[in-house]
């Protein structure tokens, strides 16, 4: 047997870590030191050496992404595909029991996943019904409430009113919101964790079926597990009896928790050791960090020692210092990605990828003036997160039909597309319907007909509604009819919809990207008619060792696909693309290349941080620093601007703390902007450069015919030298120095 592939790629401490025997092993261990590594390398020998089945390995990753990676990884490793191995994230592995045990889980076969806005709309609903005022009493905080209830383990009947604070009437929206979704069959986010975990609670015939198939459970990102997930985990592991055979096998790192405000809990990291201690356990340490120049970690370092809540590790590298980083202070966001594009011109001038480039900024928001520069320097990127592609309006409306054509109890969809395209169902027959049904408990497709039926609708509304129900019939009759392929049921559906004359009937680039997103969500479901879901087909492979029988309609499949995967990228993974991702998204990953951007007090660290006077918050945005410079491999800019407009105003903005925090001698100021004493002072450790000319960016210029400005940009010397200045009346221009003369 040749181990070496295996053994010979890792260091001392983490060959120790992958051959560990203990029962339990948890291995801490900062940023880039191979955590992901170890593990998929642990699974390999598991595999190899110690001859366990790849049936009774369960992998828990963070992201889709992720899983895919690791099954490859672990595929090229062994030579041979691990099919039947379970890798996913929880909320993939908990879909995957409850769709395998629907009836168990007390759940209606073809249940349907709904996201946060499906969710959202739901609890608006309810709220209108119950006649509570959504301004004065937010939505969005009961979503929150009910969502974190969830994650904590909470059913509406297990709270206690009184802790409630004279907020009662959000324990009423969640009682009458699981209601709802338990009669329509909606699962939420929160719920797959909540009902898995109940399934382990109240199916012992089950838990003990999956006790006798896992032998080892392995977990990446352990730090961002939170109390539902963790109590699965505990639950499944049979962690509490002195007899349990399941080994557990963790990695993570404290100083990268970045979901406290999701319900993860840094704790788990130390409870593990006290949880898990039925037979040995063992932790391991890794400090040599594979991924980043020592500058780049010399500053994570700096940044992170100012948490006061650490386990305590410290990186190091054997690879030289690298260059140093790049501080660049823009004029304005504007400024700043065309900083950011400017380099990525020069990166791949001189021979680099562009998808070896990634821009991180703190909310999806910020995504906006990049994307802008990036189209009109025609760079090719791809946006992770914000609005992620089946999370589009187009993409949603055509999911709705889909899932009302595979569910008519899923009031959610129906809702949705109801009057999309608008069919002449005005908002008045939308509330009768619904108040019809929250008085007869039924669904809106039923109280629809019942309507209709009894004439309690004008004959015009009467007639538009059964148009929308014979419409939604005759797609189902095709699709229950096996001729057609997945990808062809798609495409009928969404013809007959009508939906891509709806949203291209204007004639623009944005009316014209929303049918070619139709178009592309058939692309969506051929691929998926070829590849199927990996995790699926693991099930699938079992399915000779009942109780996992699983079965679904492909449409039901790839609709659950989709709900899952919404939370990741999109676009075509082949193409050479600079990477554009919130710091959250970044978690795990790294690049060669990669710019921190919005570097500002009140944006990062974000300002609720800043209010939390207990310090926990702005220490988990810290953490979340530290996750985006040890995303870089090579080369760190770190770019902030001296106003900004988000959300529609026009702020001046700070240097972030964050900046300060690390040592001057790790930086090179690329470019100063400021001319304004606060703003410099805010920033004394950074020079202003004035250019060659004795003209330099910020700079304030008075100009004989236009007034008053500042230089944003300056380009060329000498008798080319031309500037951009922003005069305070006249708007943005492009002046010739020597011919200007600006004052
Ligand atoms: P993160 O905390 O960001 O998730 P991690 O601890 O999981 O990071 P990995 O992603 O596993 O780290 O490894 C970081 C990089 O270092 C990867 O490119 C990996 O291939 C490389 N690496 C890890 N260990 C070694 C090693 N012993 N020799 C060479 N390269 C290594
Ligand atoms: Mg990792």
């Amino acid at each position: 047997m040749d181990i070496s592939q295996i053994i010979d790629p890792l260091n001392k401490a983490q060959r120790q870590a992958v051959c560990s025997e203990a029962q339990n092993t948890l291995v801490l261990a900062g940023a880039g030191s191979g955590k992901t590594r170890v593990l998929v390398h642990r699974i390999a020998w598991l595999v190899q050496v110690e001859n366990v089945s790849p049936y009774s390995i369960l992998a828990v990753t963070f992201t889709n992404k992720a899983a895919g990676e690791m099954r490859f990884r672990i595929e090229n490793l062994l030579k041979t595909p691990v099919r039947n191995m379970w890798v996913g994230t929880f909320h993939g592995l908990a879909h995957r029991l409850l769709r395998s045990h629907w009836q168990d889980a007390g759940l209606v076969e073809n249940f349907q996943i709904i996201d946060s806005d499906d969710q959202l709309r739901l609890i608006k609903r309810i709220m209108k019904e119950l006649g509570i005022d959504d301004k004065q009493n937010p939505p969005r905080e009961v979503q929150w409430f009910i969502n974190e209830s969830k994650d904590n383990g909470l059913r509406a009947e297990q709270i206690n009113v009184r802790e409630l604070h004279n907020r009662e009437y959000m324990l009423e929206v969640y009682q009458q919101y699981e209601a709802l979704c338990q009669r329509t069959g909606l699962v939420d986010f929160a719920e797959l964790l909540l009902r898995a975990h109940e399934l382990w609670l109240k199916q012992p015939h089950l838990l003990k079926h999956y006790q006798q198939r896992f032998s080892h459970i392995l977990v990446d990102e352990f730090q961002d597990t939170n109390t539902i997930q963790y109590a699965w985990l505990k639950v499944l592991s049979a962690n509490n009896l002195p007899q349990t055979q399941i080994s557990t096998f963790v990695v993570g790192d404290d100083d990268q928790s970045i979901y406290g405000w999701r319900g993860a809990k840094i704790e788990h990291i130390r409870e593990f050791e006290q949880d898990f201690k039925a037979g040995s356990s063992a932790t391991v340490r890794l400090e040599q960090n594979y991924r980043s120049t020592g500058n780049i970690l010399d500053a994570a370092n700096a940044v992170i020692a100012n948490n006061s809540e650490r386990l305590g590790k410290e990186l190091w590298t054997e690879d030289g210092e690298g260059e140093l980083l790049q501080v660049y202070q823009a004029f304005n966001e504007i400024d700043e990605a065309a900083y950011v594009a400017g380099q990525i011109e020069k990166w791949v001038e001189k021979g680099g990828k562009r998808s070896e480039i990634a821009i991180l900024y703190r909310s999806n928001a910020q995504s906006q003036p990049h994307e802008y520069e990036l189209v009109k320097r025609a760079i090719p990127y791809r946006v992770y997160g914000g609005l992620r592609f089946y999370e589009r309006a187009e993409i949603k409306d055509a999911l709705a039909y889909l899932r009302l054509v595979s569910n008519r109890q899923d009031d959610a969809a129906l809702e949705r597309i109801i009057n999309v395209p608008t069919r002449g169902i005005g908002q008045r027959t939308v509330d009768i319907i619904r108040m019809a049904a929250r008085e007869t408990q039924q669904h809106l497709w039923q109280t629809a007909q019942t309507l209709i039926a009894e004439q309690r609708l004008t004959a015009r509304a009467a007639g538009s509604v059964q148009k929308f129900v014979d419409l939604i019939d005759e797609m189902s009759a095709l699709v229950t009819d096996n001729s057609m392929s997945l990808s062809e049921q798609i495409t009928h559906i969404v013809e007959v919809s009508l939906l891509k004359e709806f949203h291209g009937k204007e004639n623009s680039e944005r009316a014209q990207a929303k049918v070619e997103n139709l178009e592309e969500l058939v692309n969506a479901a051929k691929r998926f008619d070829d590849e199927g879901d990996p995790l699926l087909d693991a099930v699938k492979e079992s399915n000779e060792r009942m109780p996992e029988t699983l079965s679904m309609s492909p449409l039901a499949e790839f609709l659950a696909h989709a709900a899952l995967e919404a939370g990741e990228g999109q676009a075509d993974e082949w193409e050479d693309c600079v990477q554009l991702m919130s710091l959250h998204s970044a978690k795990g990953l790294e690049f060669e290349l990669v710019f921190l951007t919005g570097l500002e007090q009140g944006l990062f660290p974000h300002k609720n941080a800043l209010q939390d006077f207990s310090g926990g918050r702005l220490e988990e945005e810290r953490r979340l620093c530290y996750v985006g410079i040890t995303r870089a491999r090579q080369q760190l800019h770190l770019t902030h601007a001296e106003s900004r407009t988000i959300y529609g105003r026009n702020e001046r903005a700070y240097p972030s703390q964050f900046l300060t925090e690390i040592p001057a001698d790790l930086i090179r100021q690329v470019r100063a902007v400021s001319q304004s004493p606060a703003f410099a002072a805010s920033c004394s450790h950074f020079n202003n450069e004035a250019s060659e000319d004795g003209v330099s960016i910020g700079q304030r210029v008075t100009h004989k015919k236009f007034g008053e400005g500042t230089v944003i940009d300056i380009e060329g010397t000498g008798a080319r030298a031309r500037v951009q200045v922003n005069f305070d009346y006249e708007g943005s221009r492009w002046l010739m120095l020597n011919i200007a003369r600006l004052a």
